[in-house]
């Protein structure tokens, strides 16, 4: 069982010279980074700080965050990234359900970071990043306890999509579980060349952007840091050479169709990871002919499984009408997945349920939510919340949120299979379809378009071209054409906020 303890003096010893980690031409070696982490850990044990303990980042993606993450988790700190994009009282949130001792800001956080702290009884002290780099350059290299394989080093919140966010505690197992060598060898994109580099654009405050952190010094290879997703950022990312990155589909769609795109030297990426959200099928062939080169994987995971545990392979990416292209995957090495009914009995091949996982990189728990917790995790299997089937040969394919599924008239619409179907239609840019109230079907579909820049989108013709595609008690009542997609930080469109002005009084 893998720690970081152990990775970062195995890799200090092993390549001292290889670049751990890069943002903005600034490089750490694996040498520095063992050196630096040694006098991080001093530099929180002189603020009281050690296992068990809570320390929070609040910024963007930054070289220093994932240096500091690395250097608590030798010895137990829990690191708690929080979502730069959140409102004071949402932060102060995070603070207080954690504790935590400590919270560091990058440049710009300031104001925020005093407004959140003002709302608590015992605030964090706020340390800056100047203060936080003058302090580590002065604390002593000293030899301490590393952490081991059950110990929590991470607690990062869910996304928020479905209600209020929580909490997943997750240890240095979880962590590493599925990135050990056996796995690795399993599959040919589990392992890596000496000279790879994986970029880290999504935000820190999600698995998706830490956990590539995880997975670059779990191979001991070059992680990329960008403060941000941009679609130059990546295009930049491709052209110096990244040769993996992980994107949700929103910002892949805003990657492959940015007028640079076809003037950029791709060939360097070996794989492009995408997932986090549904991906409408049109967008996937689309980027799968936008950057030919490259190997895609589709990851399907969650927060509380440590990000992916099941991948669709690139061999299941050919453009050839195959019906794979729409599955999440399969389980990856290590991960076990079932389908089950109401009654928690498996079901038969290709019938819809419950997606439930058992993995060792299934969460410990949520923090402070012992109800939530046992409501989400039985005998050790993980419940998703995300009903799905399963094929005969273990390829899953997901039908949307149980949360979101739309009953009308006795039957049910997975809102994300008639997005897909909207989607094809050439006047839409984005398409979220919601169950508002209807005295006669319980719930009617409705669906709310964005017009793509330059179209207009005629409700009618929406109705009309999904009723050719799809059943008629999938096809939207009622269209909504809206300015603009409300979304979270991770790039998911928030449905509840959609579905909240239809429901107001009801339940
Ligand atoms: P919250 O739990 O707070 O409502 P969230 O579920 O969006 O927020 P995350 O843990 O970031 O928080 O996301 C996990 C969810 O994302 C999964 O349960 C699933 O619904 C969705 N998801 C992840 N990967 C995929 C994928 N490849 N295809 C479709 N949906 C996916
Ligand atoms: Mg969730």
């Amino acid at each position: 069982k893998l720690t970081f303890d152990e990775l970062i003096t195995h890799w200090a010893q092993e390549k001292p010279d290889q670049v751990a980690l890069e943002q903005d031409g600034a490089a750490l070696t694996f040498a520095e980074l063992e050196d630096r982490s040694r006098r991080i850990v001093a530099m929180l044990a002189a603020h009281g700080v050690g296992k068990g303990d809570r320390i929070a980042w609040l910024g963007k993606n930054a070289r220093h965050y994932f240096e500091l993450f690395y250097s608590a988790a030798r010895i137990g700190v829990v690191m708690v990234p929080i979502g730069w994009r959140l409102a004071a009282p949402e932060i102060a949130y995070i603070l207080g359900d954690t504790g935590a001792k400590l919270v560091f800001i990058d440049e710009g956080f300031g104001e925020l970071a005093a407004k959140a702290c003002g709302e608590l009884d015992t605030p964090p002290e706020i340390i800056d990043t100047p203060t936080a780099q003058r302090e580590i350059a002065a604390a002593p290299a000293d030899a301490f306890d590393g952490a081991g394989p059950d110990d929590p080093v991470l607690q990062l919140y869910t996304s928020g999509t479905t209600g209020n966010p929580k909490g997943a505690v997750l240890t240095n197992a979880n962590l590493f579980s599925l990135r050990q060598p056996a796995e690795a060898a399993a599959q040919p994109w589990s392992s890596w060349d000496e000279d790879e580099a994986i970029l880290i654009c999504m935000p820190c405050a999600h698995i998706g952007g830490t956990g590539l952190g995880i997975m670059a010094i779990a191979a001991g290879i070059r992680g990329i840091v960008q403060s941000e997703f941009t679609p130059d950022g990546v295009l930049d990312g491709f052209e110096q050479g990244i040769t993996r990155l992980f994107i949700v589909p929103a910002a892949l769609q805003m990657v492959v169709q940015h007028p640079r795109a076809k003037d950029t030297d791709m060939s360097a990426v070996k794989y492009v990871m995408y997932g986090a959200a549904p991906i409408p099928l049109d967008l996937l062939r689309e980027a799968v002919q936008t950057i030919p080169g490259a190997g895609f994987l589709q990851c399907y995971g969650m927060t509380e499984t440590t990000g992916t545990i099941a991948m669709l392979p690139p061999e299941d990416h050919a453009l050839d009408g195959n019906q794979r292209m729409r599955s999440a995957g399969k389980a990856v090495p290590g991960a076990e997945l079932k389908v089950v009914g109401e009654d928690g009995a498996e079901l038969p091949r290709g019938e819809v349920g419950e997606l439930i996982c058992k993995s060792p990189s299934n969460m410990q728990g949520y923090w402070n939510l012992p109800d939530a917790t046992r409501g989400a995790l039985k005998d050790g299997w993980m419940h998703t919340g995300d009903a799905a089937y399963m094929d005969e040969d273990g390829y899953v394919y997901i039908q949307d949120r149980i949360k979101d599924m739309i009953i009308s008239g006795g039957e049910n619409v997975y809102p994300a299979q008639v997005e897909s179907a909207i989607y094809g239609h050439p006047a839409v840019g984005e398409v979220a379809v919601i169950g508002v109230p209807d005295d006669t079907w319980g719930e009617a579909v409705k669906a709310c378009v964005v017009a793509k820049p330059g179209s207009e989108v005629d409700a009618e013709d929406i109705i009309t071209f999904t009723r050719e595609r799809l059943a008629g008690f999938k096809v939207p009542k009622t269209v909504d054409v809206i300015p603009e997609m409300p979304r979270n930080a991770s790039g998911k469109i928030l449905r509840r906020e959609l579905r909240a002005p239809y429901w107001e009084g009801r339940d």
